[in-house]
């Protein structure tokens, strides 16, 4: 079975291609189900690189057009990658329930930090980390999210790996596990590269360390694209990292439960 849950369009700014374009892709790699996940707007607050949130219904009704123009060859789904912040839960609520969206990913870009909040790319101090993870805790615990996006996100800050980094891989591997909630290897972090310090030759993510952990725990992830343009939904990449998985022996799973 061919699945993605994690794939951008046009409107996030920062990505290229129409949902038909990606549900093109999707048939004619025979792919059976396609999550489209673009980055979701606030109202009151705009972080960026996202759309605006005048769009959102532009969103929707794009990809239930193309729901019933393509349901029959591919199932498509509604969905939205969402960072979690505390509040924003009634927001999160209304996106499951009025705006009937189908699903969440959590992509947890940045995250509450004391009264502000801080982006998960520029921690210059493991104990954040910690803080990250708490952050992922308290969003897998409240139910809207049906997949937790590159887990290990914050490897891009390039810090040393010590007993914080690995108390945050404890926390989040605890919560998926508690919550139910499966986690994403992320190709968009092996697009980036590989990057050689103490621990060797690398990918900042997925990086090794958090997924030897969470092949033992034998938790559920699924490999996502974390597509930007509709031509990666299917690359190197993609196959780079479920070799990435399957070296780790990771539980790699294709389906994933909607909540
Ligand atoms: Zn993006
Ligand atoms: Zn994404």
């Amino acid at each position: 079975m061919l699945t993605n849950y994690h794939t951008h369009c046009f409107r996030c700014q920062h990505a290229q291609g129409t949902v038909e374009d990606y549900v093109k892709q999707a048939i004619s790699q025979q792919f059976d189900i396609l999550g489209m996940s673009d980055h979701v707007p606030y109202p009151h607050h705009d972080y960026g690189l996202r759309m605006e949130m005048a769009e959102i219904w532009d969103y929707i009704y794009e990809v239930e057009d193309a729901q019933k123009r393509y349901g029959s060859k591919l199932k498509i789904l509604l969905g939205f990658e969402s960072e979690y912040l505390c509040s924003q839960r009634a927001y999160y609520e209304e996106l499951l329930r009025d705006y009937q969206v189908e699903y969440l990913i959590m992509g947890q870009h940045f995250f509450d930090y004391g009264g502000s909040f801080k982006s998960s790319f520029a921690i210059r101090d493991t104990a954040d980390c910690v803080r990250y993870a708490k952050s992922v805790a308290e969003g897998l615990a409240t139910g809207y999210y049906s997949l937790l996006a590159h887990p290990d996100i914050v490897g891009v800050n390039r810090l040393h790996w010590d007993r914080n980094m690995d108390e945050m891989t404890d926390i989040i591997l605890e919560a998926a596990v508690r919550c139910d909630v499966p986690l994403e290897i992320n190709a968009n972090g092996i697009r980036r590269g590989l990057i050689e310090d103490e621990l060797g030759l690398h990918y900042l993510y997925p990086h090794f360390k958090f997924w030897e952990k969470a092949a033992a725990a034998k938790i559920p992830a699924v490999i996502s694209s974390d597509c930007h343009a509709p031509h990666l939904l299917l690359d190197d990449d993609v196959v780079r990292t479920r070799r990435f998985a399957e070296e780790l022996g990771v539980n790699v799973i294709d389906e994933i439960a909607i909540r």
